[in-house]
């Protein structure tokens, strides 16, 4: 898979970015495991039947209390965030989980912004949910032929990121990247169980704090994702 992401890859391998297999708690089921993320709880069994009825989140999480130390909130990508937080920010373009064949307009949708918002200085935090991934995966399965052409484009889109970090000069310190998936996927494209391959997630970390010279980039770290 790494291969796939070449630009992603340098920054482990000279240790500018921290990667983890994240085990993500089942059901893996995109509300449940963002509702787990940002609270770092996780939720009941009967959060799989909601699933496509969400509604308005409740609990205490991370997204309300930046809200309250005055953090604007922009995000972009699939609208389950919109659902779970329908007032909470600042700015937002919510693309639908429901065309699950389509796998080039939806992450279009969240890329078409990103010069903009990155270029906006009024925002304190940028959440991208990109959905084009877990198309792939369930038209095709891991091996799909959309596999590698998707990585490439995230890795080109992490690229992009971490270039507009880097340049702020003032910020690059301050400024943290976050890369996770909210669950893994089955070898024939299915996910909501608790197999090794549904549980299996990312979490990777790129910024000037996580920087080290002395990180082994190739050893496999686990961490619970909650
Ligand atoms: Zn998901
Ligand atoms: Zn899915």
């Amino acid at each position: 898979m790494m291969e796939s992401m070449p630009y992603t890859q340098s920054l482990l391998a000279g240790c500018r970015a921290v990667g983890y297999h994240a085990k993500a708690a089942p059901p893996t089921v995109t509300m449940p495991r963002l509702k787990a993320m940002v609270s770092g709880a996780i939720g009941g069994f009967l959060d799989v039947a909601l699933n496509f009825n969400t509604q308005a989140f409740l609990d205490d999480n991370i997204l309300d209390q930046l809200h309250t130390i005055g953090y604007k909130l922009v995000m972009l990508g699939d609208e389950t965030w919109i659902k779970l937080f329908p007032t909470l920010f600042y700015r937002q373009d919510g693309v639908s989980s429901f065309y699950v064949k389509d796998t080039v307009e939806v992450d279009f949708n969240v890329s078409r912004h990103l010069e903009s918002e990155l270029a906006a200085k009024d925002w304190d935090a940028l959440i991208l949910h990109y959905l084009g991934l877990d198309h792939v995966g369930h038209i095709g399965g891991r091996q799909s032929n959309l596999m590698t052409p998707k990585l490439k484009e995230m890795d080109d889109v992490i690229r992009r990121i971490h270039a507009a970090v880097t340049s702020i000069q003032d910020n690059s310190h301050r400024t943290l990247l976050v890369v996770v998936s909210d669950h893994g996927m089955t070898e024939v494209g299915n996910h909501g169980g608790s197999s090794y391959e549904e549980t299996d997630s990312l979490a990777l970390f790129i910024g000037h704090s996580v920087e080290s010279s002395h990180c082994s980039p190739y050893d496999q770290k686990e961490a619970l994702q909650v």
